[in-house]
């Protein structure tokens, strides 16, 4: 009986999630411009319900595209036609699915940490387990972390900002945001270890104890609560927000296309079903307009760093445009020491430059809107790895992409530290 109600429970948890048995993730490098404009048409062909993991940058550089069993074949046929050549990242997405939920459940069957110090940095975590790690942490250093609910989700998460400081009234402040591309677990959980380290590392890192004795900072680890909710419950491969959109069968806006800064421009889609839909107005997301709200409010950012991943980039504005920013000189000198710092603890590449000339044209972009507010150093990272694994970075990896990171936000927040504006 127990073994049949195991049974059960285990069906019942495969009916509920998306499965993506036989699912596979090809790479392709168009060759030449013809390739990579027949490339760029992709996007738009919904017969093949293709899942662009990384899109086209320029030619010779790869795209990943997740195709499901179904289409397979036709695709398949459809790139031979062409002559374009892939390769196979991932042979069966659900196997990798699968190991990813059995380190999970046992990491569970473990038990939860009475605090943040028996906290299992080296894992995954559901949502309620980060907001139970936001509270101990909070509860543990009463006097440097509080938490704030700048806002709710669409599906009524509280959207939780732990803050950082030492006192002071309405000093200038650092913002890290995690997670609000959902399916990017890495950097959720790089958000848990930063803000573990933070707390350690004041009063024994000189650097990091004079920021803060001088600044705040503000970390929102789960920043698209609903999205990340639905990765663990319905569909690991869930980007965008989960908020309906009247009139179409699809759910969700891309958050990252958003915002008020070249908003219905190149590089983000009016389609509903689209993975890069921007939404049907300007800041019509409650995630994004908590942050809008925020940043207006608080009115002294200086820094502003929006994290996602994957594919090594440290990214700077503009997306929606060619046009360069004033200082992109200091912002392409400081990316650059960010990234010599990052790749001298483990030797991870990371290519840096602004938004459009790096990865591609994007509009309504987080960072094109932050720093269009005024706050100079505003930067995106796209964390580990380059498409071995893609969104499904194994667990073992969280710690030392976490540390890595860690070396290159120490850079940006140190130089705004240092350079007052
Ligand atoms: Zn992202």
């Amino acid at each position: 009986m127990k073994g049949l109600l195991a049974f059960a429970a285990l069906f019942a948890v495969a009916l509920a999630k998306d499965t993506f048995e036989g699912h596979q993730v090809l790479r392709i490098v168009p060759k030449n411009d013809v390739q990579l404009s027949l490339i760029k048409e992709l996007e738009k062909m919904i017969e093949f319900e293709l899942d662009i993991w990384m899109g086209v940058t320029d030619a010779f550089s790869p795209v990943d595209i997740r195709v499901p069993s179904h289409t397979l074949h036709s695709f398949k046929s459809y790139l031979e036609n062409f002559n374009i050549n892939y390769s196979t990242m991932i042979e069966n997405l659900q196997e990798m699915l699968d190991r990813e939920q059995e380190e999970m459940d046992s990491a569970a069957r473990v038990g939860q940490p009475r605090n943040t110090d028996s906290f299992d940095y080296a894992r995954y975590h559901p949502i309620n387990e980060i907001y139970s790690f936001q509270d101990m942490l909070v509860a543990e250093n009463p006097n440097m972390v509080s938490k704030l609910v700048i806002g709710q989700s669409y599906e009524g998460r509280p959207l939780n900002v732990l803050k950082f400081s030492t006192g002071g009234t309405n000093r200038p402040a650092i913002w890290i945001d995690t997670g609000i591309h959902s399916r990017e677990w890495v950097t959720q959980a790089s958000g848990i270890w930063f803000a573990k380290k933070i707390v350690k590392d004041y009063g024994s890192d000189p650097a990091l104890t004079a920021i803060l004795d001088n600044m705040d900072i503000f970390l929102e680890i789960v920043t698209n609560p609903d999205g990340y909710y639905f990765t663990h419950t319905s569909n690991r491969m869930w980007r965008k927000t989960r908020k309906p959109n009247p009139g179409s069968s699809c759910i969700g806006v891309d958050p990252n296309r958003n915002w008020d800064a070249g908003f219905g421009g190149p590089g983000a889609s009016s389609s509903p079903c689209s993975e890069t839909y921007r939404g049907p107005r300007a800041h019509s997301e409650p995630e994004v307009k908590a942050i809008v709200d925020f940043v207006k409010s608080h009115g002294n950012i200086k820094a502003f760093i929006s994290i996602h991943s994957y594919s090594q980039m440290l990214l700077y504005p503009y997306g929606y445009t060619t046009t360069p920013v004033k200082d992109q000189a200091e912002l392409h000198q400081l990316a650059q020491k960010a990234i010599s710092d990052l790749t001298s603890l483990y030797g991870t590449r990371y290519k840096y430059g602004s938004i459009i000339n790096t990865i591609y044209q994007a509009s309504g972009g987080t960072i094109d809107w932050t720093y269009n507010q005024g706050v100079k150093y505003s930067y995106t990272f796209e964390l580990r790895d380059t498409g071995l694994y893609g969104f499904l970075l194994p667990a073992n990896q969280i710690i030392p992409t976490a540390q890595e990171t860690w070396l290159a936000l120490m850079a940006i927040m140190d130089h705004t530290h240092k350079n007052p504006y």
